[in-house]
């Protein structure tokens, strides 16, 4: 067997399934993540149709449904607070949703003893030659290995250094979105609430961990804004003035987000690539393929990528660059339609509040499992 031994950057979602993956067809990964430990993630994360059969194969589906949000369907109010139409969880929740922290627990466990794991720290160089790479690294020696996998998300640093700058990749859909933790004061019960304020301005409340918190989930349309990604304090101040006047519960909210210690602000944007492989880099999950949080696909694009990834590696027995196209070929369709759905979400957004006929339709036509022609290979 050749092209063993497998770096992969980033322990989100991708990696160590890509990790647990090729452990079961005999390689020997090594993942390296920039946090000091696999990253907690306030917000939920959902799984539909083939990535569903993924976990199930990873022997982990059982796992995952326990800690299942097991959230209902949720109500959509006007600013007044009165009942507009009611939200099949099925179109917000997929078949299975849980919160990110936990899943990213179940997959450390799953891989940890068979894989080394690198925390804080960073690739800062890779140099290919014809036997392999020398990775070179924030802290330690420069390291050997035969392929490298950039598994390190929307600013992937593998992608800045083997493609160029995020600028070219990273496309913002024009929207912002905030999740932090609340208390649940509107007592749901396994649920959420939804109100669009106005065009490209909607908030939403859901509860988590038994009904004994929420999060809050707040967008914004916004060209995009220059602010420190490090100084949380100036992203609550940002925030804080879009949604200044709204109605609702928004004054509770700009209070539970001033002293909120968990805030998630992030652009809402996608990553689109002529190619996810140049050499001996291949890129996976939100690094090549970002549909955004709107897609509600982008865990499941990350768990099938790795799937498909180690399978077409073992298929291809040292023919990286073979495994690294039917690889990208079996999910490019799949991606792009995905994306295509998330830019659909952003319109809706942005649409004046929508008569009650189109909140209706909308209720009565909750999204299709996976499009059919993504079948999953067996390998
Ligand atoms: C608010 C929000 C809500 C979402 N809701 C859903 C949903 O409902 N359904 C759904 O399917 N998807 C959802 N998503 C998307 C989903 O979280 C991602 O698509 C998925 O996590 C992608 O997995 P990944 O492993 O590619 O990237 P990530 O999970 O982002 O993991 C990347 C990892 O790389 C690490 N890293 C970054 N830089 C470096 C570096 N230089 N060196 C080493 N490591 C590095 C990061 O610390 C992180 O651990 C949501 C995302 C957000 C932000």
């Amino acid at each position: 067997m050749t092209n063993t031994n497998i770096l992969i950057s980033g322990a989100g979602v991708a990696g160590p399934a890509l990790a647990y993956w090729l452990r079961r067809r005999g390689y020997t990964p090594t993942v390296v993540e920039r946090a000091a430990a696999p990253r907690p993630g306030g917000y939920a994360v959902d799984f539909r149709g083939a990535a569903m059969t993924v976990l199930e194969r990873m022997g982990i589906l059982d796992d995952i449904r326990k800690c299942g949000t097991t959230i209902r369907d949720s109500e959509v109010v006007d600013t007044d607070g009165r009942h507009l139409v009611t939200m099949p969880s099925a179109i917000f929740a997929g078949e299975l949703e849980v919160l990110k922290s936990d899943l990213t627990d179940i997959l450390y466990a799953l891989t940890k003893d068979e894989t080394e794991y690198v925390f804080d720290n960073s690739i800062t160089a890779i140099d290919e030659d014809a036997d392999g790479v020398l990775v070179s690294f924030e802290r330690g020696e420069p390291r050997r290995f035969d392929l490298v996998v950039g598994a390190d998300g929307m600013y992937s640093k593998v992608r800045a250094i083997a493609f160029g700058d995020h600028a070219k990749y990273l496309h913002h859909l024009g929207i912002y979105n905030a999740i932090f933790a609340t208390d649940n004061f509107l007592n749901l019960d396994y649920e959420g609430i939804g109100c669009q304020l106005g065009p490209g301005r909607t908030a939403n409340v859901f509860s988590t961990r038994d009904n004994t918190e929420a999060r809050a989930s707040l967008y914004f349309g916004s060209d995009p804004l220059d602010y420190d990604r490090s100084d949380v304090e100036e992203q609550k101040r940002i925030i804080a003035a879009q949604f200044a006047g709204d109605g609702w519960v928004i004054p509770r909210l700009l209070r539970d987000l001033a002293a909120s210690s968990d805030l998630y602000f992030t652009p809402i944007s996608q990553v689109t690539m002529d190619s996810w492989s140049t050499g001996r880099v291949v890129l996976l999950g939100d690094a090549c393929a970002c549909a955004s949080p709107l897609s509600g696909r982008g865990t499941s694009q990350a768990l099938i990528g790795a799937y498909l990834l180690a399978g077409e590696l073992a298929t291809a027995a040292g023919d990286y660059e073979a495994a690294f196209a039917s690889y990208e070929n079996q999910l490019r369709d799949y991606v792009k339609t995905n994306q295509e759905g998330a830019a659909e979400v952003v319109a809706m957004l942005f649409a004046e509040p929508p008569p009650q006929e189109v909140f209706d339709a909308m209720a009565a036509n909750p999204p299709e499992a996976d499009p059919e022609f993504l079948t999953l290979k067996d390998y």
